[in-house]
């Protein structure tokens, strides 16, 4: 999509093709409305919006950190970054001064989420506040990544040399995996195929929660799927994949059928430790991208090393008891922005 292109931008963000937008989209937005600001002596007067300044790159530096760049301007005093969040709400303003910058850094940004940024001009004494607009591709795909093989895996580094651990859209097969529970480590990671290499590029990694004893090493395909699923002692999964027999990908454990509100929070922070009757648990992330993302005979390696596997194993945040749903639940992010817990972004410009 090219940046500057606004019926690209329409056509990208008009319609709000969320499977897109949760793909670690940086956007902005166009206001159509102005804003009064006042500050330092100097008044801004409530203009017609005009699209102007125009940002032009997005430099992707590291997961949570890019710089942004954008046309200078004549006959102004300086810009006004506006960082908001995908629902246009505004997190952040900073005023930048001088009107030859025409970059900035904002770090401290939350990894997966959306934000959208705009420019205004200002100048002191005006009766017009111009805006800017800015649509960036998907965050990945503008991230400078590397690659090296080491120990038999392809990995991907970004500009701080951090090795990713989300790393699909570097990958041409997009279609073809392996999935692989390592069972005494807890570790589930997926690999996709690199050419005769096998499977070999590391893709995802989550944690997962086997049984002790029931489940078992073996190789299988995946089979039906699931979007919920009564599991043992009445309770139920959202999203489940059959690996064999009785044994499914599913959820952590919740009271109600179809109900995303009715987690049980004290087994979700069980996570990473053998916690269930024979199946693999994981986050609703996980077992929705398998539900979403591979074909039935997907090949499934069920094994056991301590070694966690080629990502290590993530850590994870536990959850409070009042937080009856799954943090990375795609149909709860309203609960969670309700209550503040997860996806608060703490942003800072340079
Ligand atoms: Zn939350």
């Amino acid at each position: 999509m090219s940046l500057n292109n606004p019926s690209s931008f329409g056509k990208h963000f008009g319609f709000f093709r969320f499977g897109t937008l949760i793909a670690f989209i940086f956007a902005a937005w166009l206001l159509f409305s102005s804003y009064d600001e006042a500050g330092n002596g100097t008044t801004f007067i409530q203009g017609r919006p005009v699209p102007n300044t125009k940002i032009t790159n997005a430099i992707c530096l590291s997961k949570t950190s890019l710089k942004l760049e954008w046309l200078p301007k004549n006959n102004i005093d300086g810009y006004i970054l506006v960082i908001k969040d995908k629902d246009g709400e505004t997190l952040k303003r900073k005023k930048i001064d001088g009107a030859n910058v025409t970059s900035c850094v904002v770090d401290h940004m939350m990894y997966r989420k959306v934000y959208r940024f705009n420019i205004a001009c200002y100048r002191k004494r005006i009766t017009d506040i111009k805006k800017g607009e800015f649509a960036s591709e998907d965050y990945r795909t503008k991230l400078k990544v590397t690659d090296r093989y080491e120990h038999g895996y392809k990995y991907f580094y970004d500009w701080d040399g951090n090795r990713l651990t989300d790393t699909l859209e570097f990958v041409n097969d997009k279609s073809d995996f392996e999935i692989r529970t390592n069972i005494k480590a807890c570790v589930t990671t997926v690999y996709a195929k690199d050419g005769d290499r096998g499977y070999t590029i590391p893709v995802k990694v989550w944690l997962s929660s086997p049984s002790g004893s029931n489940t078992v090493s073996g190789v299988w395909q995946l089979g039906a799927k699931y979007r919920y699923r009564p599991l043992f002692y009445g309770t139920n999964s959202q999203w489940a994949v059959r690996i064999h027999d009785e044994i499914l990908f599913h959820t952590t454990p919740y009271n109600n059928y179809g109900d995303n509100n009715s987690l049980d929070p004290a087994e979700y922070n069980k996570l990473g430790t053998a916690a269930s009757h024979g199946c693999i648990r994981m986050q609703c992330e996980a077992v929705k991208w398998i539900f979403d993302n591979c074909d039935n005979k997907t090949t499934v390696v069920i094994y056991e090393d301590d070694n966690p596997g080629a990502l290590g194993k993530p850590e994870l945040e536990e959850i409070e008891d009042w937080h009856t749903w799954d943090p990375t639940d795609p149909t709860a992010t309203d609960l969670c922005k309700e209550r503040g817990c997860h996806q608060i972004p703490v942003i800072s410009v340079k």
